[in-house]
C-alpha cells in the first residue's frame, strides 16, 4: 500500500544521500578511486550481467561493510578472542551464525571465511583435523600436536598429507577447489575426479558409485560452477557412507536457490551433508564471502578455521552476511530464487527453439551452458562478441572440451543477476534472442599465418549497436538500484 511505498521512497533517498556523500568524501582524498566507484555503476547499470556467479547486493548489504567494523581484529570465535574489545563483533558473527543455521536448518554455522575458496580450505583443513588428527591424538594420548616426539609428529604429518579425495573435475563442471590438481586441492590430496556422462553430459551416479568404492576416499566432494543440473545428495551421501568417505558439499553457485526453498528433499544438501561450504555473493546474493555448516561433530576443527587457515575475520562483511541472510529469510526471497529457476528454463528454452546446442539440453537451476562450436566459434570468440555488444557472459569449457580450459567451446550464463533486477520470461527469451543474433554474426579471425585463430574474429556491422539498444530498452525498464541517484 502507500505506506509501504513511502517507506521504500524514503530508503531511496537516503540510499541516493548516503551515496553521493560518500563519493564527496573519497573524492577529497583520491579522485579517480571517487570516478571509478561511479563508473563502475554506469558501466553494471548499463550491461546485460549473465555472469552465473554474479548477483547485485541489496544497498543494505553494500552499505553495511563501509564501516568501523574493518578496523577490528578479532581472531578466534564469539566470546574466545585473540584480541580484546571484541563484544560487537561478537554481536555481528553470533548474528550472521544464527541467521545462517535458521536459514538453512543446519546445526552449526562459520561466518569468518573470506569467500568461497577460503571456505573449502577451512572445510578441507576441519575434516582432515577431524578424520585424521584428532583420532591419532587419541590414540597417542596427546592434547594437541605440540605434544608429539618428532618421530610421532612426522607420522601424523605424513598420514595429514597422504588423504584422498575425490572431486567433479573442472571440465565436467567442478571448481578447481574440488580437486584440480594444479589447484592447492589437487596437491595436499591424492585426489582422483569424477565426470560426467559423455553422452548426456549428466552425472552418473553408478559410474561414480563405483570409482568411490575402488579409491575409497577420505572426502567426496559433490557441488559444481558450472553443472546445469540439479543434484541427487541423499544418493551422493549413500554412496559416502557406503566407502567411509565425509561428504562435503560446495554449494557456492545454488546456496540461493537452497535458501529459497527451491532444492528441497534429496536436492538440499544440508540434511545429507558432514560439511557444507558456499559464498555469499553468487545466487544467495550477499557480500563478497563465504559460510561453512556443518553437523556438530566437525564444529569445534571448523571453530579453528582463523588462525589456523584464514587471516584474521572480516568483521564489517560478517555484519553484511548478517543483513544479506536476514533478507534471504524473507518470504520475498523465495519467490526471488523460483524466479530465478524459472528464468533459466526460459533462456533455455530460448536457446534451443532458435537451434542452439546446451550442454545437457536444458537446465534445472541458474544456469545454462551454450556450447558455440554449433556457430563456428570458440568460447573465447563469443565471449569477446558478446561483450562487444554489451552482453556480459564467461567461456567456459563443455565436457570433453576440444579447445581446452584457456579458449573453451562453451559459454556460461547465468540468471541470478538481471533477475535482481526484475527480469522475466519475455526478457529472458528476448536475451536467448539477441545471444543468438550475436554468435550467428560473428566470424572466426585467422591467425598471422592464415590458419583459423582460436582468439580473433570479426563481428557484423551494426550488430554491437542494434544489441546494446535492444537492451537497453530492457534495462531501463528495470533500473538497477533505482534508489541511488548520483547526477
Ligand atoms: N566454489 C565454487 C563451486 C565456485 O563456483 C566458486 C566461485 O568461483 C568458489 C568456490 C570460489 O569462491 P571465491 O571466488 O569466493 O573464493
Amino acid at each position: 500500500g502507500t505506506r509501504l511505498q513511502r517507506m521504500s521512497d524514503r530508503i531511496d533517498s537516503l540510499t541516493s544521500s548516503a551515496y553521493q556523500q560518500a563519493l564527496e568524501v573519497i573524492a577529497s582524498v583520491e579522485p579517480r578511486i571517487a570516478e571509478a566507484t561511479r563508473q563502475e555503476l554506469d558501466d553494471q547499470r548499463s550491461s546485460l550481467k549473465l555472469i552465473a556467479s554474479e548477483n547485485y547486493a541489496s544497498p543494505a548489504v553494500l552499505l553495511t561493510m563501509g564501516t568501523w567494523f574493518s578496523d577490528k581484529y578479532a581472531e578466534g570465535t564469539v566470546g574466545h578472542r585473540f584480541y580484546a574489545g571484541c563484544q560487537n563483533v561478537d554481536t555481528v558473527e553470533a548474528l550472521a551464525a544464527e541467521h545462517a543455521r535458521e536459514l538453512f536448518g543446519a546445526p552449526y554455522a562459520y561466518a569468518q571465511p573470506h569467500s568461497g575458496i577460503d571456505a573449502n580450505l577451512v572445510a578441507y583443513w576441519a575434516i582432515l583435523a577431524h578424520r585424521v588428527e584428532t583420532p591419532a591424538l587419541a590414540k597417542l594420548e596427546a592434547k594437541n600436536v605440540n605434544e608429539l616426539s618428532a618421530a610421532q609428529w612426522e607420522t601424523l604429518r605424513n598420514e595429514l598429507g597422504n588423504q584422498r579425495l575425490l572431486g567433479m573435475s573442472l571440465d565436467a563442471g567442478g571448481h578447481l577447489t574440488h580437486g584440480f590438481r594444479p589447484n592447492i586441492s589437487g596437491k595436499m590430496f591424492h585426489q582422483q575426479q569424477y565426470g560426467t556422462d559423455p553422452e548426456t553430459g549428466l552425472l552418473d551416479y553408478d559410474a561414480l558409485a563405483a570409482k568411490a568404492r575402488e579409491f575409497k576416499p577420505l572426502i567426496l566432494v559433490a557441488g559444481y560452477s558450472a553443472y546445469p543440473r540439479r543434484v541427487d545428495f541423499a544418493k551422493m551421501r549413500e554412496i559416502a557412507d557406503e566407502v567411509g568417505a565425509t561428504l562435503m558439499v560446495d554449494m557456492a553457485h545454488f546456496a540461493g536457490l537452497v535458501a529459497g526453498k527451491v532444492f528441497t528433499g534429496d536436492e538440499d544438501p544440508v540434511p545429507h551433508a558432514h560439511v557444507v561450504t558456499t559464498t555469499t555473493h553468487k545466487s544467495l546474493r550477499g557480500p563478497r564471502g563465504g559460510l561453512v555448516l556443518a553437523q556438530e561433530d566437525f564444529a569445534p576443527e571448523v571453530d579453528r578455521g582463523c588462525p589456523m587457515v584464514l587471516g584474521g575475520p572480516l568483521s564489517h562483511v560478517m555484519a553484511a552476511k548478517a543483513v544479506a541472510l536476514a533478507e534471504a529469510r524473507q518470504p520475498e526471497f523465495r519467490a526471488y530464487a523460483q524466479q530465478v529457476a524459472d528464468n533459466a528454463k526460459s533462456l533455455a528454452d530460448g536457446f534451443m527453439s532458435r537451434g542452439a546446442k546446451l550442454v545437457t539440453d536444458g537446465t534445472d537451476n541458474h544456469l545454462v551452458l551454450l556450447d558455440v562450436s554449433g556457430f563456428g566459434l570458440t568460447g573465447r570468440q563469443a565471449e569477446s562478441a558478446l561483450l562487444d555488444a554489451g552482453v556480459v557472459t564467461n567461456r567456459n569449457s563443455v565436457p570433453q572440451d576440444p579447445n581446452g580450459a584457456w579458449y573453451t567451446s562453451g559459454i556460461r550464463l547465468g540468471t541470478p543477476a538481471l533477475t535482481t533486477r526484475g527480469f522475466g520470461h519475455d526478457e529472458f527469451d528476448r536475451v536467448a534472442e539477441l545471444i543468438v543474433h550475436v554468435l550467428q554474426n560473428t566470424q572466426p579471425g585467422t591467425t598471422k599465418a592464415g590458419g583459423p585463430s582460436k582468439a580473433s574474429y570479426t563481428l557484423g556491422e551494426g550488430v554491437a549497436d542494434k544489441v546494446r539498444d535492444a537492451s537497453a530498452e530492457m534495462l531501463d525498464k528495470h533500473p538497477l538500484y533505482p534508489g541511488i541517484d548520483l547526477s
